[in-house]
């Protein structure tokens, strides 16, 4: 506005100048019309300006998340590709035709879930549940560290069941934009978020109980990396078709309602040493956070996530969705102070 009034002004002194000289053709009328012209001219530039400036930021913004996003993405793909070269192998090996290098232990002796049932059957009857290994407990012990740590940073940096239903939910998005992750009725989604509780109490009750992998019977973790394979179920194939289909709806619908494994680790929301937290004071209340939660948490209105069903996935941060600098990010955060100040 200012440039505005100022380009005004040196323009009337011009026109004056123009009219006051002896000679000049130029009508005052005439002058007026160029005056604005180049008013308009001037406006423009500075428009010009301006988009520039405001197409640098954007640029650097997205520069920022880009590189945020793709640490996460570059994680889930190894994590992805690496379970899958040794399910394969693994496979491979029952035939005598195994890749050399490579591991061909099964994925019950990776299952950090099998390590907590055979734990809890250790102490129950001083036993091992079949099948499972003591890797599963070393697995299970240095994950759970991670979560005491970052709290369920698994679930979104390493898990492949949850990154496959991440993937598929990017064609979701594509089909049903703003619709994408909210088909579920607000009170059934309430209440279907602590399903996973009853589905980890009930299987390591069962398979304590039977020192069986009960589990596996329904196990889509199991099923994606050897569904061609006689070692799936056809109910760990029939969940996991449900759940791939089932991400074209609603983001990460397993790990929201089902997981088990999930349900333990989430908990870890609550007393991990980092948190996500929102500074409230330079917060905008621009609501981008709580859009960008796949597991629709109201970052906007907490203070910190100490939320069960966060997975760490920092879609919330800084540099990913919002877009004020330190303001929401991970940091240390003792459990008092999370209390005091939700
Ligand atoms: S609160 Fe943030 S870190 Fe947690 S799940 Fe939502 S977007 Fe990811
Ligand atoms: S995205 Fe950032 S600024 Fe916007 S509401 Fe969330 S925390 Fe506040």
């Amino acid at each position: 506005m200012k440039k505005k009034e100022s380009a005004k002004a040196k323009e009337e002194a011009i026109i004056n100048e123009m009219v006051k000289t002896e000679g000049s053709v130029i009508t005052k009328e005439v002058a007026k019309a160029k005056e604005e012209v180049i008013i308009n001219e001037a406006v423009k530039t500075e428009e010009v300006v301006k988009t520039k400036e405001s197409v640098n930021t954007n640029e650097k913004i997205e520069k920022k998340v880009k590189k945020h996003s793709k640490l996460r993405l570059v994680s889930q793909i190894l994590f992805f590709l690496l379970i899958g070269l040794i399910a394969t192998n693994h496979y491979l090996s029952e035939t005598g035709r195994n890749l050399p290098l490579i591991g061909a232990i099964s994925l019950h002796g990776m299952c950090p879930y099998g390590g907590v049932e055979t734990s809890v059957a250790f102490f129950k009857y001083d036993m091992f549940i079949q099948k499972i290994h003591a890797s599963s407990v070393v697995i299970m012990v240095l994950i759970l560290g991670l979560g005491v740590l970052f709290g369920p940073v698994v679930c979104s940096f390493m898990c492949p069941l949850g990154s496959i239903q991440e993937w598929i939910g990017k064609i979701g998005k594509k089909i049903f934009k703003k619709k994408y992750n909210h088909f579920m009725p607000i009170k059934l989604d309430k209440i279907l978020r602590y399903l996973r509780y009853a589905v980890l109490i009930y299987t390591v009750y069962l398979t304590t109980n039977s020192l069986r992998l009960v589990f596996l019977e329904v196990d889509p973790y199991y099923a994606l990396f050897n569904f061609w394979s006689d070692e799936a179920t056809i109910g760990g194939i029939i969940v996991l078709v449900i759940v791939l289909l089932s991400s074209l709806f609603i983001e990460r619908a397993w790990c929201k309602y089902a997981c088990p494994f999930g349900a333990l680790i989430g908990l870890t929301n609550k007393f991990s040493v980092f948190k996500i937290r929102r500074n409230a004071s330079s917060c905008i209340s621009c609501g981008l956070c709580s859009h960008a939660c796949p597991m629709n948490i109201e970052v906007e209105s907490k203070t910190v996530i100490t939320d069960h069903q966060c997975i760490r996935c920092l879609e919330c941060a800084t540099d990913v969705s919002c877009p004020v600098s330190n303001t929401a990010d991970m940091k240390i955060t003792s459990y008092k102070e999370a209390k005091d100040e939700n």
